[in-house]
């Protein structure tokens, strides 16, 4: 065997996550390993907490970072929250919503759907007319940035509906937090989830997830247990409600370097300030959409439902997909994101989350693709 070090090149990622990383982000991975169950660890974890209750904007007691991917908070919040037999609603406008009816089938759940068109924001009379003929259902599940299509849906509109006819809210807020505005306790939304590596630019692997009070009623009212042991609420929560003085005891080896990262990563945002890290993707994407139109390239989603963190624009007709994002790859070390499920060969998913939402990114895509078109 002749195998060497990996050693990667420096792309600039302007795909659809993950995102560029800060190199005091990528140091702070670099930091000696400490135990999970250290008391200093702890006390990290105690910052990452009040780091995430700041990025969500939520007093809750459970926020925590599940220690896997997005799905894997996806997952947390169904398998937790859904009994067999329970009704959910799910608006799907895209792959994410999709995923989600997936798993309340596979929690025993039924998905009743309310389906939307791609590229486009669920519609809250839709949700509202659905929830009118299932008066018994317990959940509304919605994604709130579909990264699939590039739209970006109304969460408090449609908390609020939810909220009428009596439902625990469920938000995938995996491409969401950070990039754009989100008030978990403001906007009624009881369970979230999202991920480490998009707007948050932290290394992937990680999912930030929190559970409102009334959530977590429902999740100790549970008359069956919950299906996986290792996603399992009710064994975490009490690691995550007590606060320094409390005990902290053995569940899993938590992911230490990582939760470096993201502790970093939360101060970056904390620093900025939400506001303000709103504000930079919403100028970047403008300068984005300026550079794109000058070239000819159109978006998807309408200008009102967009996601300055997630440009979905259609391929110019006669372009080669494959051939444009090997280009800027090769040529540029840019990477940009294909389109995904119905838009597979017909869209690019052009990034512009967290470190990555700045004017140099912006300048080299468009110089790039400017280049690659010609
Ligand atoms: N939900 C949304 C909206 C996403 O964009 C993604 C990933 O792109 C996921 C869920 C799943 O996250 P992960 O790939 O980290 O498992």
């Amino acid at each position: 065997m002749s195998i060497s070090s990996f050693n990667p090149p420096r792309r600039t990622l302007m795909g659809p996550g993950p995102s560029d990383i800060s190199p005091q982000v990528l140091q702070a991975l670099s930091k000696p390993t400490i135990g999970h169950l250290d008391p200093l660890f702890v006390n990290m974890m105690d910052e990452v907490k009040s780091l995430l209750q700041y990025a969500f904007q939520t007093k809750n007691e459970i926020t925590m970072a599940v220690s896997a991917p997005g799905s894997a908070g996806m997952e947390t919040c169904f398998v937790n929250l859904v009994e067999p037999g329970e009704k959910v609603i799910v608006c799907i406008n895209g792959v994410f919503g999709a995923r989600m009816k997936e798993n309340v089938e596979r929690v025993g759940g039924i998905a009743i759907t309310v389906d939307g068109e791609w590229g486009r924001a669920v519609s809250p009379s839709q949700l509202e007319d659905t929830l009118k003929q299932h008066s018994d259902a317990k959940f509304v599940a919605f994604v709130h940035a579909e990264t699939s299509t590039g739209a970006l849906s109304d969460a408090q509109t449609l908390c609020a509906i939810a909220k009428q006819y009596g439902c625990i809210t469920i938000v995938d807020a995996v491409t969401s937090l950070g990039g754009v505005e989100l008030r978990v306790d403001d906007w009624q939304i009881d369970a979230i989830y999202s991920g480490s590596q998009k707007c948050l630019s932290c290394v992937p692997g990680l999912s930030p997830v929190s559970f409102s009070p009334s959530a977590v009623d429902k999740i100790k009212s549970r008359t069956t247990k919950v299906q996986s042991w290792f996603l399992d609420q009710t064994l975490v929560m009490d690691y995550w409600a007590n606060n320094s003085g409390g005990k902290r005891s053995y569940h899993h080896t938590a992911p230490v370097n990582s939760l470096y990262a993201l502790h970093e990563s939360l101060l970056h945002l904390y620093r900025e300030g939400l506001e303000t890290a709103w504000a930079r993707h919403a100028d970047q994407h403008q300068a984005l959409a300026q550079g794109l139109a000058d070239l000819g390239i159109e978006f998807i989603v309408p200008e009102a439902e967009r996601l300055p963190q997630l440009n979905a624009v259609y391929i110019p007709e006669g372009v080669d997909d494959v051939a444009v994002r090997s280009y800027l790859l090769n040529e540029f070390n840019l990477e940009i994101g294909a389109g995904l499920g119905a838009f597979a060969g017909k869209a690019w998913r052009i990034g512009l989350m967290g470190y990555s939402a700045k004017s140099e990114n912006v300048l080299l895509c468009i110089a790039a693709l400017k280049q690659a078109l010609n």
